[in-house]
């Protein structure tokens, strides 16, 4: 059996079944930073002068984007700049920590951004007061909302996020499973936006998840292990075990799916005005909305209540 990398001589520490491909180290390392290469030019994510802010969450995914976009900005001659937000859960804070580690050690600018401090409350007090919702479904609109008027503000004009290709594809599935094709049409490498919303790209979109945690576990990256107290399991989780089944008989599976579904489902269904005036401006806080108060302003006065 041929144990030598595709490329040198030196010992193979991976065999990439997707594409056929026996890899040392070093060219393993080169393999997956030019798979985001050639993401973000295959989908034109990224364009000269763009000022990019990243979500780091302390997880796996959003470390190693960030490495890898700060690495490659010089290439494309964009800035990056670190994003994360405390959303103070006592339970677990330490990926505040592990993300201004991370930043620090890219030698990127960042922001941490406290919950508490900008708006008075923490996660762990939403939890206590808002019974109707899952925690991570507030969660998710704040970080969402944070996020996109903290750009928005600061002038940057691309959000980078560290969705992967088993992230997406599950979530693909899920979407076409349950016929629904709005959220189907959102699940793409780049989410344009206009007005005062921010384009999101997803620069590690056609990465396998393996491959971005043996990346990480060769450069050595400290990433947040814990898991937060809220999580309760992604509901993806069984759609990426059944595609998992399905890339173990059919290896590249996952890609050609993926690939499908944003170049021949999604095109389909698109009509091309999208939303189109579906969205007013909160009359609290000024943001895109789909009612007059956004669901972050409907937040803050339920917790003042
Ligand atoms: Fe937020 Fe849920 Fe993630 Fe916890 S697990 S940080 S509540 S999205
Ligand atoms: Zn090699
Ligand atoms: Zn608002």
């Amino acid at each position: 059996m041929r144990t030598k990398c595709f490329y040198c001589n030196r010992p193979s520490i991976v065999y990439l079944r997707y594409a056929n491909l026996r890899l040392c180290e070093k060219h393993f390392v080169k393999f997956v930073e030019d798979r985001v290469r050639k993401t973000i030019e295959r989908y034109k994510m990224i364009k000269e002068n763009d000022r990019v802010l990243i979500a780091v969450s302390g997880g796996k995914d959003s470390i190693v984007l960030l490495n890898i976009l700060k690495n490659i900005s010089n290439e494309y001659s964009f800035s990056v700049y670190g994003f994360t937000i405390d959303l103070g859960i006592k339970r677990y804070n330490k990926y505040v920590e592990i993300a201004e580690k991370c930043f620090r050690d890219a030698g990127i600018k960042y922001i941490v951004y406290s919950l508490e401090k900008e708006h008075g409350f923490t996660l762990d007090d939403v939890v206590e007061k808002v019974k109707t919702r899952k925690p991570c479904s507030v969660c998710g609109m704040i970080k969402r909302y944070i996020l996109n008027k903290y750009a928005y503000e600061h002038g940057f004009n691309k959000i980078a996020t560290g969705h992967n290709l088993d992230d997406i594809t599950a979530l693909q599935l899920l979407h076409l499973l349950r016929g629904n094709l709005e959220g189907l049409k959102k699940l793409v490498p780049v989410l344009e936006g206009r007005g005062k919303l921010i384009t999101r790209i997803r620069p590690l979109i056609e990465v396998y998840e393996k491959d971005i945690e043996l990346y990480s576990k060769i450069k050595g990256f400290d990433v947040v292990k814990e898991k937060c107290p809220y999580y309760i399991g992604a509901k993806t989780l069984f759609y990426k075990d059944i595609l998992e089944t399905i890339e173990r008989k059919s290896p590249s599976s996952k890609i050609v799916f993926f690939r499908t579904v944003i170049s021949k489902i999604i095109p389909m269904i698109t009509t091309g005005n999208e939303e189109a005036g579906s969205l007013k401006t909160c009359r609290i806080c000024g943001m895109p909305s789909s009612r007059d108060v956004c669901s972050f302003c409907r937040l803050k006065l339920k917790m003042k209540e």
